[in-house]
């Protein structure tokens, strides 16, 4: 009954952007006419508001958080389980066991896989700081390979050239929602012999050859934070159809207690070293609320982004994003394009976001590069590492030069993000946005001027 009325309410909303979807595609889209960037004292190119986020219906969205808080069952039970179970359906995993955020997915992925202080887990330097944190969290050290600039992802040879015999992981993430080229990245860890744990906290749902990703390696993590395309606050997962190691994980984040074959043994039930990452009962209570929406949400921000992207590949010193062909579906948490300076008349990159920002399209610079932020001489400076590894093992310099990736530097200052939830609007959104940035191209130089 609960299900079936937010159902409805959402296709309902759906149906009056399917309306509009008509009406703009009856009459191609054309730049209008040449009037003034709102940042010259012109008018804005999009007045009205963006979808909020998170998105919560009291009428459809509190009942089963209620059912939870009157219950007093606030830590870990029925809930959480089914939630897990509903989120291993819709991913095409064998198990799924929650935690308490995304980040600690990834580090307890890598710990019950095996890995620990002395080993190099290769990761993109294009991603969220989570990354390289889980990585250390382990002991072991991160090393980054450099990105491809036309899909955001990680490059498959870059990677490679990476390997040394001390390489036991990679973490390949599937960056802003679309794919990365999990096919040959697979086949390079089998051919070393090395373990997989996919970043998918971006990557709900999104799909090669019509297989989730999460499913390619050996575990698969995902985040519900509140920015998250599925937001509960705080929380996340991980999926593998291995069923030792998921075991493995649920103790470690039970207390190190028996689970499923970790067996108690005669001296005592706590068989593991652990620690407590529990997801609650209410925080899967609301990520239920939002799983009602979320199929729906994540099709029409992909119809969004292909409009938004038609329509931007029109513009000089526009780049829009490239996907791997063997891509069936990409989920958008952010939708990116590269700023071509140049074409811009030198206009910098941010004069070009204020300008956009002022035609009430927000927008961001995105990541920083993270191969060269002091949270690494940090970590090598503690205790811990400076007794799993050698002075030379630690060389900050030397370290930094065999981390250098200077495609993710280019990256890093041509990237501009528009957030998810803009592409939950209509046509005429993604026309304004489009519109702002044609403004914006042509009274380039006087931007400059009036910033000079
Ligand atoms: C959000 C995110 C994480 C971490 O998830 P949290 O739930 O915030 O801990 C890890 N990797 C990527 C790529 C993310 O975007």
């Amino acid at each position: 009954m609960l299900k079936n009325y937010s159902r409805r309410d959402f296709i309902l909303q759906n149906l009056m952007v399917g309306a509009g979807m008509g009406l703009t595609s009856m009459v191609p889209y054309r730049p209008r006419k040449d009037d003034l960037p709102a940042i010259l004292g012109g008018p804005k190119a999009h007045a009205g508001d963006w979808s909020r986020w998170p998105i919560w219906k009291p009428e459809t969205d509190e009942a089963r958080v209620l059912d939870v808080l009157r219950s007093g069952k606030w830590s870990r039970a029925n809930v959480v389980a089914d939630f897990e179970a509903r989120w291993a359906e819709l991913i095409g995993s064998k198990r799924c066991l929650t935690l308490v955020n995304g980040t600690n997915s990834l580090f307890v992925s890598l710990l019950q896989l095996g890995i620990g202080g002395g080993d190099e887990v290769i990761l993109p330097p294009y991603t969220f700081i989570a990354c390289p944190q889980a990585i250390l969290a382990t002991g072991a050290i991160p090393v980054f390979a450099d990105i491809d600039k036309a899909t955001y992802q990680i490059d498959p040879k870059k990677l490679e050239a990476k390997i040394t015999p001390r390489t036991k992981a990679i973490l390949p993430v599937h960056i802003l929602g679309f794919p990365c080229d999990m096919v040959s990245i697979m086949k390079i860890a089998k051919k070393h012999n090395l373990v997989v744990v996919e970043d998918a906290c971006q990557a709900w749902l999104a799909e090669i050859d019509h297989k989730k990703v999460g499913t390619f390696g050996d575990a698969g993590c995902f985040s519900f934070q509140n920015s998250k395309n599925i937001p509960m606050g705080e929380g996340g997962a991980i999926v593998s159809d291995n069923d030792e190691f998921m075991d493995r994980c649920y103790s470690y984040h039970n207390y190190g207690l028996a689970h499923g074959s970790v067996k108690p043994e005669p001296g005592g039930s706590f068989v593991m070293a652990g620690t407590k990452l529990r997801l609650t009962e209410y925080q899967a209570a609301i990520g239920f609320s939002q799983l009602v929406r979320f199929q729906d949400q994540t099709d029409l921000r992909e119809r969004n982004a292909a409009y938004l992207k038609s329509l931007l590949e029109n513009i000089p010193g526009i780049i829009t994003y490239s996907v791997y062909e063997n891509v069936t579906k990409s989920v958008f948490h952010l939708f990116p394009f590269r700023y071509d300076q140049e074409q811009f008349k030198g206009l910098p990159r941010s004069e070009f976001l204020n300008a956009l920002r002022a035609e009430g399209v927000p927008c961001s610079s995105g990541y920083v590069p993270l191969n060269k932020m002091p949270y690494l001489e940090h970590a090598f400076k503690s205790k811990n590492f400076q007794k799993m590894y050698t002075a030379e093992e630690l060389d900050i310099q030397k370290y930094n030069e065999n981390n250098s990736c200077p495609l993710n530097d280019e990256l890093c200052e041509e990237a501009v993000w528009l957030s998810q939830n803009m592409l939950l609007g209509n046509r005429t959104d993604m026309e304004n946005i489009a519109h702002a940035i044609q403004k914006i191209h042509k009274n380039a130089d006087k931007i400059k001027k009036q910033n000079a």
